[in-house]
């Protein structure tokens, strides 16, 4: 799926160049182009893309500082900067636009859901949202931002794609510590869906095309992406068990958004040696997807790239009724309400759908 990505506030601008990168070692050429925005000059030194300085005016080049509403108020007045910057990339060829941002700052935060909202209003194209959820250490302002934030953004983006901080943390390390390592993670996860909807020549009927992306996330909200790779046999008959195992580690210990597994719709997608994908193994994979998550909208499809191995990726759309957000929703409604010292309770069943956090738009 070609696609343009608009990397807002820090961590949004180095997850943008990770996945650039990614995408250019290894020669999938699925992302046409890239952008940065943000209101600290510093934070867009190095990007190896055209940036964009947002509230001079305001801030000077120093950043919102953690200050999400004042992130947002920025976006809304220099919007036409940023489109500026767009003006003449979103070509005939490009499929989606995915707005990049971690949801726990005040760039990002605040300015990656005005940024979808305008998007929506000017291109044709779905746009995504690429949100990173702030880690469970991390302070109250991160959870209250990243709350009201992701509100916000699974509203008005088509869908927005969570990771989760603390998803691919090793034992031992910090989140700062971890960044890079997740960054690399995500941008091979995100990287490696983006490219499987590309055509492949010569190959046969059951390939990922874009349309199959954009149908399993038609139903908006919430998205989670799983990935899990083993080593390949040479034939698909000796991989069937590998398929399987690979489709139930993605899913159940390898998701960007751990234990989401009720969805509304899913894609799986087993990447390998066109000849060592077995097709039994596949569907067994999709029917065991279809268990899990309950849905009955489960799209499989291969992607065919030269490796000795299968790697197994799947997509889900709409988790948002999922455990692991909700305990997030609280947790971030309770920062809110300590910050505002406010002793009122509610329903922490009810914070997805409740008023209990602030939108921001
Ligand atoms: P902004 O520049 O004001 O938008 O703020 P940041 O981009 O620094 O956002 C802060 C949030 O993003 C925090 O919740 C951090 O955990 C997260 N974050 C910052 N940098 C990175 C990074 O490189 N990778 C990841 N995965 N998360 C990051």
């Amino acid at each position: 799926m070609k696609s343009v990505l608009i990397g807002v506030g820090q961590a949004g601008g180095k997850l943008a160049r990770e996945l650039v990168e990614y995408d250019e070692r290894m020669g999938f050429g699925s992302i046409r182009g890239a952008v940065a925005v943000n209101t600290a000059k510093a934070d867009l030194r190095n990007l190896p893309f055209e940036t964009v300085l947002i509230g001079q005016d305001r801030v000077k080049g120093h950043g919102v500082g953690g200050d999400n509403e004042l992130g947002a108020e920025v976006m809304q007045s220099d919007t036409n900067e940023v489109l500026s910057a767009l003006d003449g990339r979103i070509t005939a060829g490009v499929e989606s636009i995915f707005v990049v941002a971690g949801l726990g700052g005040g760039t990002g935060s605040g300015g990656a859901p005005v940024l979808a909202k305008e998007l929506q209003r000017i291109y044709d194209v779905p746009v995504y949202g690429l949100g990173i959820l702030p880690g469970r250490d991390e302070g109250a302002m991160y959870q209250v931002n990243a709350g009201r934030s992701l509100k916000t953004f699974a509203r008005e983006a088509d869908a927005l794609l969570l990771v989760d901080n603390d998803a691919f943390r090793s034992a031992g390390e910090s989140v700062t510590e971890g960044f890079d390592s997740i960054n690399e993670e995500i941008a091979q996860r995100v990287g490696l869906l983006l490219a499987s909807g590309e055509a492949v020549d010569g190959v046969a009927e059951s390939v990922v095309d874009s349309s199959e992306i954009i149908n399993t996330l038609r139903t908006g909200g919430i998205a989670a992406l799983g990935f899990a790779s083993a080593e390949a046999a040479p034939d698909a008959e000796g991989n069937i068990n590998t398929v399987m195992s690979t489709t139930r580690r993605a899913l159940l210990s390898g998701s960007s958004l751990p234990d989401a597994t009720d969805a509304d719709a899913a894609l799986l997608i087993v990447a390998g040696e066109q000849d060592a994908i077995p097709r039994k193994g596949v569907e067994r994979a999709r029917k065991w997807v279809e268990e899990e998550t309950g849905s009955l909208q489960v799209r499989g499809g291969d992607f065919p790239l030269s490796s000795d191995r299968i790697a197994t990726l799947v997509l889900l759309g709409g988790v948002e009724r999922s455990d692991r957000l909700e305990t997030f929703m609280e947790r971030a409604a309770d920062a809110q309400k300590a910050e505002a010292e406010d002793p009122t309770d509610g329903d922490p069943a009810e914070q997805w759908g409740n008023d209990e956090l602030d939108d921001l738009l």
